[in-house]
Order: structure tokens, then sequence, then C-alpha cells
């Protein structure tokens, strides 16, 4: 496939359902960009972090938001999310970033800020778009809508697994509280919580492999453009 009938998949989903490889395999079978919201969240974050201001004080945040200058480039089809001009992409995948990407998340304006800049990088491309919002508030009128979860132990397991695999030294049970308290924050927050969009496929990962659900993906999105050829 490639970019000669324009298409949007957006895919959200809880943190640990595997969204981001996920994301990324998909794009690359299909030849198109991938959008991960969620560095653009971290990179906020860190700018707050940086800067000494308290990211829990959205007031203090929002005030600050109009200083960070955030973008997006493609290098050799691969992301990379910049700060100014300075390259944050690894940066930002620490989990002092997360944490802060999640607090700061919950400001309507910092969510207004790059949902508009989401938007004007996805306009008129074919392009996969990953985050929590991105069915609802992204592209509502994205060509496939993935709500993709998976049990919140699972989820744990695999966060757990990967950062043992990095070498990092943590315990299963604070994942796991981790991401309890990841999906709280994001599915009970007042501005775009999480929640699946109507008009959603659910994929459930929880006893599926990487490649089952990129190979699942892919098949839907084929339908859909039958569909509407
Ligand atoms: O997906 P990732 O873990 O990198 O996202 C970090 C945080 O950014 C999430 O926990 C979530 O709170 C926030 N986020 C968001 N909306 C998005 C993407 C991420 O609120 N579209």
């Amino acid at each position: 496939m490639n970019n000669e009938k324009v298409f949007s998949i957006a895919i959200d989903g809880p943190c640990g359902a595997g969204k981001s490889s996920v994301s990324d395999d998909v794009a690359a079978k299909l030849n198109v960009m991938h959008l991960d919201t969620g560095a653009m969240y971290r990179a906020v974050g860190l700018y707050m972090l940086r800067n000494g201001v308290d990211v829990k004080d959205l007031s203090a945040v929002e005030a600050r938001m109009d200083e960070v200058k955030i973008d997006v480039r493609y290098e050799m089809g691969e992301q990379k999310t910049y700060l100014g001009s300075e390259d944050v992409s690894k940066l930002i995948r620490t989990q002092e970033a997360g944490d802060a990407a999640s607090a700061v998340s919950k400001g309507a304006y910092v969510r207004k800020k790059m949902v508009e800049l989401q938007q004007l990088l996805s306009k008129g491309v074919s392009m996969l778009v990953d985050g929590r919002d991105a069915g609802t508030c992204i592209l509502p009128d994205a060509t496939l809508k993935i709500y993709l979860t998976a049990d919140v132990r699972e989820r744990a397991r695999r966060r757990y697994d990967e950062r043992i695999g990095k070498g990092e030294t943590c315990n299963y049970d604070d994942v796991l509280n981790e991401c309890i308290e990841r999906d709280k924050n994001d599915m009970t927050r007042a501005v775009s919580p999480l929640v699946q969009a109507e008009d959603a496929v659910v994929v459930d990962s929880t006893h599926m492999t990487q490649s089952e659900v990129v190979d699942k993906i892919v098949a839907l999105l084929s339908e859909r453009l039958e569909a509407m050829a």
C-alpha cells in the first residue's frame, strides 16, 4: 500500500497495551508516517521539569505553555521529537518524563495546543496517529479507529519485562500500581479522557502476539478501504 489514497488510522488505548510498537509496525507495513502523540506530551513534561515548574500545578504549566516550541520531524521514516532545536526523542523516554506527561496532559490549554499541532501534522497525508484521543479528538473522521487494550496485569507484565530487558531494576507490583494509576489519570481527567470512540474497533491483545495484532489492523484497514472504494 502507499500514499496514493489518503487514509488515516487512529489507535488509542491505555498504557502498556502495545500501541507504540504495534503502530510502528503497522505504519511500516503500510508505508505511512506514525505520529506518536504521547512523545509530544512527554516533551511538554520535560520542558516543565527542566524549568522547575510544578507539573501538578496546571495554572503554572499553562502560563508557560506559549514558550514551549514542540516540533516533530521524520528522519529516515522515524519520528524525532524536538524542543526548540534540540532533539529530545531519547530524553523523553524516562519514567519521570512519562509521569510529567501524564500530569500536564490534564491541562485544557496544553491539550488544545497539542491537538492543533497534531491536526496540522496529519492534514492531507496518510498517517497513523496513536495516543489517547486520536479517534475522539485528533482524527474524528479517521478511516479506521482502533481501541487497543489488554488486561492490566498483562500490560504491567509487558512493561515489567521491557524494563528488566533494558537492565533496570523494578518490582512487578510497583509496575502494576503505576499502570493502574496511569489508567486512572487518563480515564478520569476532565478534558478529553481516554474513552473508546463509538466507532472504534476494540482489539484486546491480552492473548495475541504483536504480529497478530499488526496483521489484524492491516486487514481491518484493507476491508475498510475496499468498502469505501
Ligand atoms: O503514550 P505515552 O506513555 O508516551 O504517553 C504519556 C502520557 O501522555 C500518557 O500517560 C497520557 O497521560 C498522555 N497522553 C495524552 N494524550 C495523548 C497521548 C498521551 O494525554 N494523545
